[in-house]
């Protein structure tokens, strides 16, 4: 779905106009209908990274292809961004309209659809994020989980193969996390859809296919969920943490218990049983 090689990316400080380097080498391809999670501390470059995969922000070294297509040639910059729709953290910036389905109408009417098959697509994103009882409501009136979920049927409604979500559950109460991850990992389940996942939350990145981890501009570990939560004290020295079960087996592990990494409380109790024999 998405390549990048080698790419690198500086912005320019205010103060001294010197260049900083952001993004340093970085080679990470997401495979189609892959769910990606993007892990890293506050300034590892995650999102500077991701806004790489649909164009909006430019390699200044390597190359990023999204379905074949070099981001850096503008004559592909309308079809690349219509493949790769973005979700942002903060629900409230990202709501256009004053009625949810004008909302999820907003995109595909700047893409030019004709507006019978843009009654259908606004239908079909709505049920997919299971909001269809909010079809003509205010969005400012909803919860911070329903907003985001409107936020992901507007992206839908374009069409998409590729969903990042940079931080979009860090505004949200942990009803609103839920409800949007289960709407991003049903609609990867269902309808192949790839998903770019950035997240502070250990337990939502557990969920993933894949994990890559972000330091300072480098690409510093990659793995399964269970491979990458399996080094804890890596994840420690990265100053990021690891999900609740997998900590708890860990600290039982050091106390000489043989007890495999976990990731939930689901994992957890069958070590437990197989320990007990
Ligand atoms: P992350 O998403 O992992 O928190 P970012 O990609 O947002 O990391 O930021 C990486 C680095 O780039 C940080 O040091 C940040 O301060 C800096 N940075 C991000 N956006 C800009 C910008 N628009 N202008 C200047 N510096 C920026």
């Amino acid at each position: 779905m998405i390549k990048a090689e080698n790419v690198s990316f500086s912005y320019e400080s205010e103060e001294d106009e010197q260049k900083k380097l952001v993004i340093d080498g970085v080679d990470i391809e997401v495979k189609k209908g892959e769910f990606l999670a993007l892990l890293g501390h506050n300034g590892s470059g995650k999102s500077t990274l991701v806004k790489m995969f649909n164009a909006i922000n430019i390699p200044e070294g390597g190359k990023v292809f999204v379905e074949g297509m070099d981001t850096s040639d503008e004559d592909l910059l309308y079809e690349i961004r219509q493949r790769v729709g973005m979700v942002f953290q903060n629900p409230d910036n990202q709501l256009v309209a004053t009625i949810v389905e004008e909302d999820v109408a907003f995109g595909p009417e700047n893409l030019g659809v004709p507006s019978e098959e843009i009654r259908k697509r606004v239908d079909d994103a709505l049920r997919a994020v299971d909001m269809t009882a909010y079809t003509s409501h205010a969005p400012h009136m909803l919860s911070g989980g329903q907003k985001q979920r409107i936020a992901i049927a507007g992206i839908l409604a374009m069409k998409p193969d590729c969903i990042i979500l940079d931080e979009s559950t860090a505004m949200l109460d942990p009803m609103g996390r839920r409800e949007v991850i289960k709407t991003v990992t049903d609609l990867n389940k269902k309808t192949g859809i790839t998903v770019v996942l950035i997240t502070h939350y250990m337990e939502e990145a557990a969920l993933a296919d894949r994990i890559v981890v972000m330091s300072g501009g480098k690409a510093v570990s990659s793995g399964t969920p269970h491979e990458v939560f399996s080094d804890v004290e890596k994840m420690k020295e990265l100053k990021l943490g690891v999900p609740q079960a997998t900590e708890l087996a860990y600290e039982l592990k050091k106390r000489g218990i043989n007890i495999g990494t976990v990731l939930d409380a689901k994992e957890f109790l069958e070590e437990f049983k197989r320990i007990k024999g």
